[in-house]
This record gives C-alpha cells, structure tokens and sequence, in this order.
C-alpha cells in the first residue's frame, strides 16, 4: 500500500516519502526518513495526527531541525513537520506565534511593534514550537520569561491548552518533552519598550554570538547542557579536547561547547566525539556531561 493512500486526498500532496533529512537538519547529516507531512494549517496537523493514530503510525514533531541530531539510518515512520504553520499576531502586548514561526521572525515582529523582551531569544535559529519545548534561551532570556500559555494536540489528536505554570518549563526542558504533544501555537507577553533599542539590543546580542559562535560551521548549538557550577565549553577545553575530532566531527576552536560539522561529518561521528568527550571530561572532572541535543532516529 502507498503510504499516500491513507490520508484524504487533499492531505496527500502534502506527504513526502525518504525525506534525505541531512536537507533539512542544520547538522546537515542524517538519513531518510520513511516519510514526510508538512501541514499547512492547525486542521490539517490534527488530520494528520488522527491519521497516525488510527493507522499505529509513529512519529515526531519538528520544527527547524536546529537542535537533533538524526541518525544516519534515518527515521522510521514519520516526521511532522512544522515548517508550514506559520503565522503572528498581536493584541494587548500579547503576540500569539504559531509553531512555525522562527524564533528570529517573533523577535524581530516584537521589535517592529516596539515590545522588548525577545531580544535575547532572536539569535536562537529554531522555531517557536522548538523554543518551548526547549525553554531556549541565551544570555539573560528564556521563553519561561514571557510564556503566557500554548496550545498543543496529543498523540489520539484532541486538542489542550496549559497555561505557561502549567508547562514546567526549567532548564532546556519542558513537559511537552514527557507527553509527546505537538505544539500548535504559544502566546508570549512582551513589555512596551523603544524600537530603537530594541533593536540595538538585538544587533548587540547578534554581534556577540558571531564573535564567540562558530557560526560559519554546521552545528545544532550548545552539543551539552550546562553542568551545574561549571561551563560545559570551559571542562572541555580544559580536558584538552580543544579541536578534537572523529571523522568529520570536530570540537570547535573557536567555541569548545559547541561540535561542528567540518563538511563531511556523519551523524555516527557526531555521536562518537559526544561520547568520547563526555568520558574524558569525566575522567578529568569527575563530571557527566548531559547532550542538550535530541538524537533522534535509530541511534
Ligand atoms: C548556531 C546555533 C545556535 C544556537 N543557539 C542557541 C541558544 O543560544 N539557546 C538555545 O536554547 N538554543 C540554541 N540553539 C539550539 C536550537 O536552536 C534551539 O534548541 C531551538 O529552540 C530548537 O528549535 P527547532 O525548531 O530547531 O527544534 P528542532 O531541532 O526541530 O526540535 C528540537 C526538539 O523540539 C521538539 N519540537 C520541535 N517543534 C515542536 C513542536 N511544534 N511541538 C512539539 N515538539 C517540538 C522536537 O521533537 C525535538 O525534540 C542553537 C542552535 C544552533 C544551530
């Protein structure tokens, strides 16, 4: 049977089969996924997720594909992606975001508005639904700093809505990571401020990230959490893993937090400098280093 031929018609040509994911993961490796849905609207997400469920499908929401690392042998059944569910608005210092949007596009619609208080999070290359379930941040902002409420779909495809207390945002986690929901939209309350400075903020955060980040490399980030009382980047590059590499995996020179993709790397090579610099670290500091990155895929 063609996968195809379980969606109505009007869904079917919003189906992709052997997705080559190392298009889309700003990793830029990864194998196929066995197929592809890029709804364009809240109705047809729940369709498709309705569809999933009846059919036994399994699945996983993405939005900018900027903090996974997906396995060269790809990804069995599906991959929702979020890309076509865009969308901004604004009512009373309030913007609804749907989960498509780029965090980058949110903060910049915010300025443009003169609201301030996405300034830190415009430089963080996901998407808004990726920066929930993250709780992203940088510098001195995190989404649970203006999170007003989000309405997501679970797996049967009922739609739910938490208020942002309701979330449990903490440190690059949220509950949607435990319930496997999908994001649909979030709100975010933002304070009235200067466009100006606003965006002088944004261009000062902007600078900043290009003068530490090795951002002329594909990367998804931070590889690691922040371990509790220390830098991630500072224990690697005391461990003496400064441009340590695997294949084409490399610990960046320029920022020891962050492993880079030279052009030729493999998810198997990502993975492999993790794991080696997780026990050298350890060997070193007594410290385990968590990977804030999602593997995703059969890892
Ligand atoms: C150069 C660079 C710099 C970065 N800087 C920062 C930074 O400063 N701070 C920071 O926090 N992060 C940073 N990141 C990491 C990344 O951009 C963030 O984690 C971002 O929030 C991920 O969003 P995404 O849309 O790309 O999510 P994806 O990578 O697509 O997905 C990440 C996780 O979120 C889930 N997810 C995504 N969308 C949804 C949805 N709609 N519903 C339910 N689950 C969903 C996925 O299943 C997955 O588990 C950086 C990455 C890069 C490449």
């Amino acid at each position: 049977m063609d996968i195809k031929d379980i969606f109505e018609p009007e869904l079917a040509g919003r189906v992709r089969t052997d997705l080559d994911m190392s298009l889309y993961t700003s990793f830029k490796t990864g194998g196929k996924a066995d197929f592809a849905v890029f709804p364009e609207s809240p109705e047809e997400l729940q369709s498709f997720i309705e569809a999933f469920h009846k059919n036994g499908i399994d699945f996983i929401t993405l939005g900018n594909c900027t903090n996974v690392l997906v396995s060269d042998e790809g990804i069995r059944g599906a991959v929702l992606f979020t890309s076509g569910l865009k969308g901004l608005s604004l009512e009373d210092n309030i913007i609804t975001a749907m989960s498509g949007s780029l965090m980058s596009e949110t903060a910049s619609f915010a300025a443009r508005h003169s609201l301030s208080g996405m300034e830190a999070l415009n430089g963080i290359p996901g998407s808004v639904g990726g920066g929930v379930y993250m709780n992203a941040g940088a510098y001195d902002g995190e989404v649970k700093n203006i999170l007003v409420s989000v309405d997501t779909i679970d797996r049967q495809g009922n739609l739910k809505s938490y208020a942002a207390e309701e979330t449990s945002l903490s440190y690059r986690h949220s509950i949607f990571s435990e319930n496997g929901e999908t994001i649909i939209k979030a709100r975010f309350a933002l304070s009235e401020g200067e466009e100006k400075e606003i965006r002088s903020r944004m261009s000062d955060y902007n600078a900043r990230r290009r003068e530490k980040q090795p951002l002329e490399y594909p990367s998804a980030g931070s590889t690691f959490k922040r371990p509790e009382g220390y830098y991630a980047g500072a224990l690697i590059e005391q461990s003496g893993l400064k441009g340590a590499s695997i294949g084409g995996a490399m610990v960046s020179e320029k920022h020891c937090g962050f492993i880079i993709n030279k052009g030729s790397a493999t998810s198997a090579d990502v993975k492999n400098l993790i794991e080696h610099v997780r026990e050298t670290v350890y060997q070193h500091f007594g410290v385990m280093l968590e990977p804030e990155i999602k593997m995703i895929g059969r890892i």
